[in-house]
């Protein structure tokens, strides 16, 4: 009898919410036309958020109800953006302010690829403390590079964000310490040896943790790769396999290393570089090449190009001054340093070889798409005058703009890619019921043309929802 009457209840209560039809949340977006890299374009969506999280979308805004309601009609919904690639304690000044800079420029989680742990883990603490008003943050740590380490404190513009290890054992126990300390990846630098390379690699990998870098200069693309290696920054030393003679060239370079142990690191690979970048951009073996690519296909080699700074002797930010006008929002003394270095930068003439080496980063975009390799779109903000937050949307326009790429394909580089890298693609990454509330609301459409991106009308963070004059003040220091 008791068990009845449960059963009516349960029945009443069902019928009552039929009748009445209405399903409450925190925020209401009604009639938006959302875009994701997976679901595509929908229009006329009703997305109810819940707490931090989508709990329903529909299509209709019939029945739904919610404490804030926000209209959609006319404007696109896209999901939070990643910057994947930032550095937030390069600078100790712009450290601050880099996290309301990234919200208001509606990045909602970042990829941090080397900065002094102690620093990093407090910064990731601090983001974590107020999810609804700081980026999600990704942390890989030092550098881990091999002697002479390249980011070793000695001179201004390299600071001291590396370790290096020399033996396979002192780096197992580095990768472990980092793991413990609670990185999210691990960063290798190129002065490892393939041996040193390895053994963080094995150790990395018992954490769970990818390793992200550079090509070891003492190692080629195939080496890296096959041992491992989850992804590569800013395309760093592809070129140098990409020539016929590519294993003699790295027999070369190992001999220079270790002949250079008195150098500072930086000049070293500053020569390395030289001699054998723009020599090898030169000499690319269509064959050579496509093994490349074949290998960075094989191991699904995740790729993260920072277009813009690659292409910074061709976009010159420093002459641009509608670009320029971001430094407003950087600490004064930063701003004022900027500017200084942009006035020098402005005289320094662009090679013949810088050119090729831009063209090739350009068409490399279009043979990574062909090949199905992972990218991701990160800047390296706060480096070479890229303001955090503004530099991400920069990054997408050079995608589209100067590399051809489809505007909802660059928009998966900074949404769905960023989430899968990390194994978060159930909770993040596109608009789905279930998944965390980080989403953009935009004024136009970015599809028709991808500066659109840049018309934010609301940042939603965890299901709060900045409006514009929240945002307006988040970008004033
Ligand atoms: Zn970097």
């Amino acid at each position: 009898m008791k068990h009845l009457l449960m059963c009516l209840c349960y029945l009443m209560a069902i019928l009552l919410f039929q009748s009445c039809g209405q399903e409450k949340g925190d925020v209401l977006i009604q009639n938006i036309t959302t875009i994701d890299a997976i679901n595509g374009i929908k229009a006329n969506q009703s997305i109810l958020i819940k707490g931090n999280r989508i709990v329903s979308i529909h299509d209709s805004s019939n029945g739904l109800t919610a404490s804030n309601i926000i209209n959609g009609s006319g404007k696109y919904m896209i999901p939070g953006l990643w910057d994947a690639h930032v550095h937030l304690t390069f600078e100790e000044e712009v450290e601050e302010h880099m996290f309301d800079l990234f919200i208001a420029n509606g990045i909602t989680s970042i990829r941090d690829t080397g900065g002094q742990i102690d620093r990093m883990v407090k910064l990731k603490e601090q983001a974590e403390s107020k999810v609804t008003h700081r980026p999600r943050v990704k942390i890989a740590g030092p550098l881990i590079d091999g002697s002479p380490r390249v980011y070793d404190g000695s001179a201004p513009g390299v600071p001291d964000i590396s370790k290096g290890v020399s033996t396979p054992e002192e780096a197992k126990t580095y990768v472990a310490e980092l793991a413990a300390a609670g990185v999210d990846l691990v960063k290798a630098y190129e002065m490892l040896t393939p041996e040193l390379f390895e053994a963080v690699v094995k150790e990395a990998n018992k954490h769970n943790l990818k390793v992200t870098g550079h090509i070891p200069l003492q190692m080629t693309v195939h080496q890296a790769s096959d041992l491992g290696m989850a992804s590569v920054e800013h395309m760093r030393n592809l070129e140098m396999s990409m020539v016929p003679n590519a294993e003699a060239k790295v027999a070369e370079r190992v001999k220079i290393v270790s002949m250079s142990q008195d150098s500072l690191g930086y000049g070293l690979r500053s020569r390395l570089h030289n001699n054998y970048r723009f020599s090898s951009i030169a000499e690319i073996d269509p064959q050579a090449k496509s093994k490349v690519l074949h290998t960075l296909n094989k191991n699904q080699t995740w790729q993260i190009p920072t277009l813009a700074l690659m292409l910074s002797s061709e976009l010159l930010p420093w002459s641009d001054e509608e670009w320029k006008q971001t430094f407003d929002y950087l600490p004064a003394k930063t701003k004022a340093t900027w500017l200084r270095d942009c006035a020098q930068m402005v005289e320094v003439p662009v090679s013949d070889n810088q050119k090729s080496y831009m063209n090739w980063a350009k068409g490399m975009i279009q043979d990574l798409q062909d090949n199905d390799i992972p990218i991701m779109a990160g800047t390296d903000c706060p480096i070479f005058f890229l303001t955090p937050g503004f530099s991400l949307h920069r990054e997408l326009q050079s995608f589209v703009e100067e590399a051809g790429m489809h505007p909802l394909a660059a928009l998966k580089t900074a949404t769905y890619n960023p989430a899968l890298y990390f194994n978060m693609e159930d909770e993040l990454g596109t608009i789905d019921a279930g998944k965390i509330a980080d989403l953009l609301i935009l004024d136009k459409n970015p599809l028709e043309n991808i500066r659109n991106t840049k018309a934010i009308h609301r940042v939603i963070k965890d299901g709060y929802v900045h409006d514009g004059n929240a945002l307006e003040g988040m970008l004033r220091l």
